[in-house]
């Protein structure tokens, strides 16, 4: 762990006093106060006004009730949540997480997170997050519908498209959102298009939106694979989950010539030595809504195709991992199995999948490391994009789209590796990623005066 400068101890100090019992929010708040280091020894305003303590505090939380009826006229309750970060560079944008784990911690290191990212990506947009701990699994549509609606009819009076514009995230795809735009639409009589982003494309929704994160994640990593001559082409790559991020990185990986040989979900993972069948996995998890033990029963045992149930994805050997599940989901000893194995690089498509001592175990073992925060902005990047085209009224094509995230995914590349530099810690996109956002948010508060 690195030694904080003392300032900054005491910030770390008291957010964790002011926010006890929520670790995730603490990881995420002190990997970014271990980047300030340098910066506040170089650029000591950004210590002052109480800049960085205020940064570290939402501007506004919102945790409501949200009660709806089952398929068996049972009425249910789960918690709804909205963290409205920072607003210092535009209105408030971050995804909406449906999972049985989502809890105001959760939400608050997402949104904090969604603050630097969102920073990075060069657009008018500012940080938040939201969910429930809603577990959308085995639910009927209606069930699925209803609970949308209820949520909506609590968020509704506290989004819209100058104000705060939500997205997805796990567990929320195209059809929730879908629901929850036509709720607020009914509720607020606007065709406010801008309000939700991952719309589909008959209402609004943005060509390449669906493919930006995998996308974006593997263009990021291919430009840092690019630093050292290297490229995707004849790599073994491993991606867990299978879902949104997982699904569109072994897409693009597999277009640059990478061979996905392991995929997963919260059961466990599916190896195919041949290469993912990346339409199998869509048809199992897009439109039947299975697990992905189905890929091996599909396929047939054997032939270099076996699933493992539990178990860690990261004990199959490649050459580039790109972990697509969720928060602390590659542990140390998933790191150091990894680099044994001869891992390359590390592409982060979820936010925060790596823990602090999975991070270090890579970065001393000189293996190129892509923090979720810069690797994964393409998604919100592309979510800025269809605001525009809806701002426009208009629609691109989807080559005009996904050639406006790659140059925007360069930009990142590009940024995180020259702010790197200029703070002493070349190849470090982690400091690279951490101190370019924060001094877009920071300068940007301080011109804005103390609120
Ligand atoms: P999805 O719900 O589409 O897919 C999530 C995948 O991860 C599923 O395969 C799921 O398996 C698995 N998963 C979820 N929770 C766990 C868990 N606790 N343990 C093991 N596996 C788990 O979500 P997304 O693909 O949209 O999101 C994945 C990650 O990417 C998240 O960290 C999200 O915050 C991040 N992200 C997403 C963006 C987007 O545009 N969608 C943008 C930027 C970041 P199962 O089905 O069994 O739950």
């Amino acid at each position: 762990m690195v030694q904080l400068h003392e300032t900054l101890e005491t910030i770390l100090a008291e957010v964790m006093r002011r926010n006890a019992g929520e670790p995730e929010f603490h990881q995420a708040v002190r990997e970014v106060l271990e980047s300030l280091n340098t910066v506040i020894a170089k650029r000591p305003e950004y210590a002052e006004e109480a800049l960085i303590e205020r940064i570290c505090e939402p501007e506004r939380q919102i945790i409501f009730r949200v009660p709806w009826i089952d398929d068996s006229n049972q009425v249910r309750i789960n918690r709804g949540f909205r963290v409205q970060f920072n607003s210092a560079l535009g209105p408030y944008k971050g995804g909406i997480r449906f999972h049985p784990s989502v809890n105001v911690g959760i939400i608050k290191f997402l949104g904090f997170e969604q603050t630097f990212k969102n920073a990075l990506t060069g657009m008018p947009i500012g940080g938040g997050k939201g969910g429930s701990d809603f577990d959308p699994k085995g639910r009927s549509d209606r069930e699925i519908m209803r609970f949308c609606q209820s949520f909506v009819t609590e968020l509704h009076r506290h989004i819209g498209e100058y104000t705060d514009v939500p997205a997805g995230d796990i567990g929320v795809g195209g059809r929730e959102i879908g629901y929850m735009f036509g709720q607020y639409k009914r509720l607020t009589n606007r065709f406010e298009a801008g309000v939700l982003t991952g719309k589909g494309l008959l209402y609004g929704g943005s060509r390449a939106r669906p493919e930006a994160t995998g996308y974006g994640n593997t263009y990021f990593t291919r430009a840092m694979l690019g630093t050292k001559g290297l490229d995707f082409d004849g790599r073994t790559v491993v991606v867990s989950g299978s879902g949104n991020v997982a699904t569109y990185t072994i897409d693009k990986v597999t277009q640059y010539g990478g061979k996905v040989i392991a995929c997963s979900d919260s059961n466990g993972y599916v190896v195919d030595e041949n290469g993912i069948d990346l339409g199998l996995v869509k048809e199992i998890k897009q439109a039947r809504r299975q697990r992905i033990a189905e890929y091996a029963r599909l396929k047939g045992e054997g032939k270099g195709v076996y699933y493992v149930a539990g178990g860690s994805i990261w004990d199959v050997p490649c050459d580039v991992a790109m972990p697509s599940a969720t928060q602390n989901e590659l542990t140390g000893k998933d790191a150091r199995k990894l680099v044994a194995n001869g891992v390359i690089a590390v592409g982060e498509g979820a936010n925060m999948p790596c823990t602090p001592e999975a991070i270090s175990v890579f970065q001393h073992a000189g293996v190129l490391y892509a923090p979720g925060k810069a690797a994964n902005a393409g998604g919100v990047a592309t979510s800025a994009l269809e605001m525009q085209q809806n701002a426009s009224r208009d629609s691109w094509s989807f080559e005009q789209t996904e050639a406006r995230l790659a140059a925007i995914m360069r930009g990142i590349h590009d940024l995180c590796a020259e702010t790197a530099e200029e703070y002493g810690a070349p190849g470090n996109y982690v400091m690279g990623a951490n101190i370019a956002g924060f001094v877009r948010v920071a300068e940007a508060m301080r011109q804005q005066g103390v609120i």
